[in-house]
């Protein structure tokens, strides 16, 4: 009972502590002023893959464009990919306008507010799915990134053996920690504490709001880089440089324009050279499976209408 006590305790001081830090160190984000589902949605999208400095320039150029879901729904598809210019992933254009249309189509317009009927979505995973439903729709449910992931394993480092084998438990962790009230504020609270003080390399223990009750402050070694499976690509480049070249230089194309596979594969790739055609071959059919591309004939390539 006293043990349970004490975790209780130390759960509300945690709380409170990175609460009133949020209230002075809080990063100032647009899509942190929005009450629009699909605006926080696009938000979410964007971050998942790209860097916040890049988003913040980018976010109100899209939205200019696509002001409502409606306006995505309705669009060509060229001009989504268009509008994503600078983004990356151009597959996450794709998807959130997948999920516009089908919005659209089936349930008039509007964003399911459950966490459950968000994940049933294209393009919505676990976290962007808790991310919308808390919010968007303020739905009292914990968020799991990276940098909160972080965050929860070096204050609660005896879960981290577990975790590693089932990363659930840091949902369950996150959901423990979740205040009765303001999910919203908490989780964007504990986001903006892992982006910039418990960073990955080198936390900032000494700015910390939690030093005195991190069993990690001033232990955290230098994280490893962990090693990733070498992706396929050409000349040491990967595979996925060249597809983000590829639809760069059919952005470029005026509407019903097309460029031939050779003048693709001068602008997209350096050197290319006669041995390079079936590799490049297979590039293309990725982004055609995918939707990024169309072609025509053989001949002719274009971005989908
Ligand atoms: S004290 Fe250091 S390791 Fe612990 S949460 Fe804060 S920044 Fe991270």
């Amino acid at each position: 009972m006293k043990r349970m006590r004490a975790g209780e305790k130390r759960k509300r001081t945690i709380r409170a502590a990175v609460l009133k830090w949020y209230r002075s160190h809080g990063r100032e984000l647009p899509w942190r002023h929005e009450r629009n589902p699909y605006r926080i949605l696009v938000s979410e999208i964007m971050l998942q893959q790209t860097q916040v400095s890049r988003v913040l320039l980018l976010y109100p150029r899209f939205l200019q464009r696509f002001p409502t879901l409606g306006h995505l729904a309705v669009a060509r598809t060229s001009s989504v990919i268009k509008a994503w210019r600078g983004m990356g992933y151009n597959n996450r254009a794709l998807r959130l306008q997948q999920l516009a249309r089908r919005v659209a189509a089936e349930s008039n317009g509007l964003l399911p507010r459950s966490v459950e009927a968000l994940m049933l979505l294209p393009g919505i995973g676990r976290y962007t799915a808790h991310a919308v439903a808390c919010l968007a729709f303020g739905r009292r449910v914990p968020v799991v990134d990276t940098n909160i992931s972080r965050i929860l394993r070096r204050l609660f480092p005896s879960m981290s053996s577990f975790t590693q084998a089932n990363g659930n438990d840091d949902w369950a962790r996150a959901a423990e920690l979740l205040p009765r009230r303001a999910a919203g504020t908490w989780n964007q609270a504990l986001m903006d504490l892992g982006a910039t003080v418990c960073v990955a390399s080198s936390p900032r223990c000494d700015q910390c709001p939690l030093l005195s009750l991190c069993p990690s402050a001033h232990r955290v070694s230098r994280t490893k880089k962990r090693r990733t499976k070498p992706e396929s690509g050409r000349s040491g480049i990967p595979n996925r440089i060249y597809r983000g070249r590829i639809v760069e230089a059919l952005r470029a194309l005026g509407r019903g324009q097309s460029m031939t596979p050779g003048t693709l594969a001068r602008k997209a790739v350096d050197d290319f050279n006669k041995g390079d055609r079936g590799w490049f071959d297979s590039v293309l059919e990725s982004l055609e499976r995918d939707g990024l591309i169309r072609r025509r004939t053989r001949s002719r390539i274009s971005l989908p209408a």
